[in-house]
């Protein structure tokens, strides 16, 4: 099921636990992973689940109808096709990279009993492979964005280039944070940032010192992801 046991995954999870500030929330990164491997770690106490794929996701938690008190992430770059399907099984959609994105959820979500909570998707060095805003395209989005009263915009998603530095992984960590900031300065209505998601298993330690408040972790709970 996965390269360590179930043992395994509840003793890493207490650990992981135990060395975090209390208002820092673990999201425990499952895609890839069958839905056993969700309850393992659900008996093991977490509550927080992220999916990269809507898809995959919906299978899953048909499985898992019994575990009614999880919230679902959605970390994964989001096709503007899926929106419906996504804001009706994610409590929080991390990925929301662009303007349009933001626009469609927003139609999506009108009638929906509850309001999905956003993190804006953002780059803060050059990567091309990877979507999100630059700061300069997200602050010329901000007065559209404040006008979307379908969605709680709560946070800030970073996510350092593949084989960055350290020193680029905490120049990205930094730039999210002080972005966060200046954007609460910014005289808007109802957008505010007081989430930060940031810190995967290779570099959470670095995304805690920096004021990470969501930090998402596959690997360092589960092991290597099957193929
Ligand atoms: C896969 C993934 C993670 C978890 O990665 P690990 O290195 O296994 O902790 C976190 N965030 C996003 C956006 C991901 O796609």
């Amino acid at each position: 099921m996965t390269a360590v046991s179930a043992q395994q995954i509840t003793d890493r999870i207490h650990q992981v636990q135990l060395s975090l500030p209390p208002a820092v929330t673990l999201i425990a990164v499952t895609k890839l992973l069958p839905a056993e491997v969700i309850r393992i770690a659900y008996a093991a106490g977490l509550r927080h689940f992220g999916e990269s794929r809507v898809q995959e996701a919906i299978e899953k938690q048909a499985q898992l109808s019994d575990l009614s008190d999880i919230t679902w992430h959605l970390i994964g770059h989001l096709q503007t096709n899926k929106v419906r399907k996504a804001v009706e099984h994610f409590q929080w959609i991390h990925s929301v990279d662009s303007l349009k994105l933001a626009e469609k959820l927003n139609q999506a979500a009108l009638g929906l009993p509850r309001s999905p909570q956003c993190c804006l998707q953002v780059k803060l060095v050059p990567d091309p492979p990877k979507t999100g805003f630059s700061p300069a395209e997200l602050e010329a989005a901000l007065p559209r964005l404040d006008q979307l009263d379908q969605l709680n915009i709560r946070g800030l998603m970073a996510i350092p280039p593949q084989a960055a530095s350290q020193d680029t992984i905490r120049q990205v960590f930094a730039g999210a944070k002080e972005l966060g900031d200046r954007i609460n300065q910014a005289g808007l209505t109802r957008l505010h940032i007081d989430q930060l998601s940031m810190g995967m298993s290779g570099d959470y330690p670095l995304a805690l010192a920096a004021g990470a408040t969501m930090i998402r972790l596959g690997t360092t709970l589960f092991g290597p992801r099957p193929q």
